[in-house]
């Protein structure tokens, strides 16, 4: 996502632009695969912010709404802890708060007035997302500044504060769960997500997610952005602190002004060259070398029978490590996906990073089994077949990921402290993109990372 908004605002801008990509198609995580006759998202199942989509679209010059058909979820998602109460999450503010009273009384006007914080505090912070290193002046004049304490709190201590039952507490930081990380080290802004839901809404492309980078790629293309595919970077190559050109797998070596890598962490720690590491502070290396990593977990991919009812997606949470689980159902949002009586689906489990990487195959295996014998996802349908299944390393080795992660974890302390920066304060016209270098993973912050990362370029070629 982030190489595809930076390659089209970079050619727009007049700059001739080579794409080099390791994969035989574009997207990376956010395209879809097809398995026997289905169509699916590979990774991404939801869309909960459309803003910074409308955003990065409007500044290359398209709009949102003439590539993409948005459907907003009216029942977005539940959430079942083992013999606990369910919570129901719609985006209807009302119909979400009176669930809540209905189940535990005086909870409705408490989830309420949460929201309504929450949404003043969406809307001071919103702004930021799309400035690439916000500091005191923007904060002074987007009034975000009012949201420091805020921003210093965690999760936890946000959704602590609202008074709301446990059970209510865990289904709305869920977006943590599903992130493999605990709510104390999860940062403050996620707690903004139910408001997100309620207000703006929570979409699913038709076509599904992987429309997305479709329409991104036919934009690139139709501005003639030179994609090379199967083009694995090998290095990238430095002189005198500047980066001068790519080297790929095969052997070719591409000379450039300037280069922009959406490898995050492993652009560093993996395809610098030794003139290019020379150029980073030992301490700093570490300290990359040292933050934690975000799993994409284990996945499998379905065929079901029988009828599939709202809503879109079931989280189910055991009291144990790596205990969230999650089943998206597409059909409920568009029945055309079906056919022959069979409709595709997908269950998810998040893995810790560390526990994938020290467990190995045999041990991420061992849990992918685990999650399909699991019968609560089971029972929700007349029949199941799985079409295929994705654990940690087979992620890595076809999205071609750092360590098989989706780059560091985004922890408060990691978003306070500042991800990577989109221009290399190291090594000379060199620049990064995509979902580290953004406070955020979803596919509208790396469309956004792109965008910025290709604005700090052209300020400093004009420089
Ligand atoms: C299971 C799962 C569920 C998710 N759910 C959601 C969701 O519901 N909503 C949401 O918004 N987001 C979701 N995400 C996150 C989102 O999909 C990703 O964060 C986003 O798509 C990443 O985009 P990116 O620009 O960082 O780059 P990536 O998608 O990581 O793309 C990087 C590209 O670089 C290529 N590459 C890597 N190394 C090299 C090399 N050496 N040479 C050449 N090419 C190379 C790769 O092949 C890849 O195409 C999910 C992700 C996963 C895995």
């Amino acid at each position: 996502m982030g190489g595809l908004t930076a390659a089209i605002r970079l050619a727009r801008a007049g700059c001739s632009v080579t794409v080099l990509e390791a994969r035989d198609k574009p997207g990376g995580l956010a395209s879809s695969i097809d398995v026997e006759g289905f169509r699916f998202d590979a990774g991404p199942y939801v869309l909960l912010d459309r803003p910074g989509l409308k955003w990065a679209f409007q500044q290359l010059e398209l709009q949102l709404e003439d590539k993409l058909q948005l459907n907003r979820i009216p029942d977005v998602y539940q959430v079942q802890r083992d013999d606990d109460a369910e919570v129901q999450v719609f985006d209807s503010l009302e119909r979400t708060a009176n669930g809540l009273e209905n189940r535990w009384p005086g909870c409705g006007d408490r989830y309420r007035r949460f929201i309504h914080r929450m949404q003043k505090t969406y809307s001071r912070l919103q702004p930021l997302q799309w400035m690439p290193r916000p500091g005191v002046a923007a904060a002074m004049r987007t009034g975000a500044w009012r949201e420091i304490p805020f921003i210093l709190r965690s999760l936890q201590s946000v959704l602590g504060s609202a008074k709301l039952p446990k059970t209510v507490a865990n289904a709305l930081g869920i977006w943590t769960h599903v992130a493999g990380q605990t709510m104390a080290e999860a940062p403050s802004p996620l707690a903004m997500v139910p408001a997100v839901i309620h207000t703006i809404g929570a979409y699913y492309p038709a076509g599904g997610i992987g429309t997305v980078p479709a329409a991104l790629f036919d934009t690139a293309n139709s501005l003639e952005v030179d994609f090379r595919f199967s083009s694995r970077v090998k290095q990238i190559r430095c002189r005198n602190r500047h980066a001068v050109g790519v080297e790929t797998e095969a052997g070719d070596y591409h000379p450039a002004d300037a280069i922009i890598s959406n490898v995050g962490l492993g652009t560093y720690l993996r395809l610098l060259d030794d003139n290019g590491l020379a150029a980073i502070p030992d301490r700093v290396r570490d300290g990359l070398a040292k933050l934690p990593l975000q799993s994409p977990g284990v996945c499998a991919y379905l065929a079901v029978k029988g009828p599939t009812k709202p809503p879109y997606l079931r989280f189910r949470l055991h009291d144990e490590p790596d205990g969230c689980r999650l089943l998206i159902t597409p059909s409920v949002m568009d029945p055309a996906v079906a056919h022959d009586g069979w409709a595709p689906a997908r269950l998810l489990a998040p893995m810790r990073h560390d526990r994938a990487e020290s467990g190995g195959e045999a041990g991420q295996q061992a849990f992918l089994q685990q999650v399909l014998a699991e019968d609560w996802w089971r029972q929700e349908f007349d029949d199941v077949r799985v079409l295929a299944t994705r654990i940690p390393m087979q992620w890595g080795s076809t999205f071609h990921l750092f360590r098989d992660s989706m780059n560091p974890v985004m922890t408060g302390e990691f978003m306070r402290a500042g991800r990577l920066a989109h221009r290399s304060p190291w090594v000379r016209r060199f620049y990064l993109t995509g979902s580290a270098t953004h406070p955020g993973q979803w596919v509208s912050f790396c469309a956004v990372s792109g965008v910025l990362t290709a604005n700090r370029l052209l300020k400093d070629l004009g420089s």
